[in-house]
């Protein structure tokens, strides 16, 4: 199996997804990339009604804002590599260990036609499944897009987002502990929406993480 991976890193060498660099195969990123977005935390004011807090794992800025991008609008399937990495260096695994059943912030079926994949599957399932946590990608529905949220205040973000999301209807979370993943937490409403419909549906407790937030 050594000989394998020896042979593996010659033919395929392991470069960060920040900078091309060649990197450790255990390492995923190199170090300059990596501490210029790294920033694992507990966002502050993300304990609302139904969410019970949000983690992230990164500032959305630098390499990680390009490759969330490329993988969101650019097709870039290929830029998924950059995430397992940065899950398995999160530090505060133990805090989540209670929750059994991982839901991603799903899109608006006219995103998935246009798209063809949610990128937040493409961040997060291979790598929980892995961790033997079970992953629902279907497990919420999205019934339409969002009116554009830039220039809303918070609280008007609620509203227009309120009501979007339903629980599948062959999917029972009743008594289930959450963990509710997406790519970029903003302001909050897109989570707050979310772990609204799951507490609706019988969930426990609905916790959030994402890969990155401009958010402190
Ligand atoms: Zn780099």
């Amino acid at each position: 199996m050594k000989l394998f991976h020896d042979l593996a890193d010659i033919f395929y060498p392991t470069t960060c997804p920040g900078c091309g660099k060649v990197v450790e195969r255990d390492r995923g990123w190199c170090e300059d990339c990596l501490k210029r977005v790294w920033n694992p935390r507990l966002l502050n004011s993300s304990h609302t009604d139904h969410l019970h807090g949000c983690y992230t794992l990164c500032n959305y800025e630098g390499a990680v804002r390009k490759i969330i991008i490329q993988l969101k609008y650019g097709g870039r399937i290929d830029r998924k590599k950059a995430f397992p990495p940065l899950l398995s260096r999160f530090p505060y695994w133990d805090r989540l260990t209670f929750c059994s059943l991982v839901i991603p912030v799903p899109l608006s079926q006219k995103k998935w036609d246009s798209r063809g994949y949610n990128q937040v599957d493409m961040m997060f399932e291979e790598w929980m499944e892995k961790a033997g946590k079970k992953y629902l990608p279907r497990g919420l529905v999205r019934f339409r897009a969002a009116e554009t949220q830039s220039l809303l205040s918070r609280s008007e973000r609620y509203d227009n987002i309120k009501g979007i999301f339903h629980i599948n209807r062959n999917v029972d979370v009743r008594g289930k502990y959450i963990l509710l993943v997406d790519d970029v937490y903003t302001t909050g409403a897109t989570m707050e929406s979310a772990a609204h419909e799951l507490k609706r549906a019988g969930a426990a407790s609905v916790t959030g993480l994402t890969i990155a937030s401009g958010a402190m």
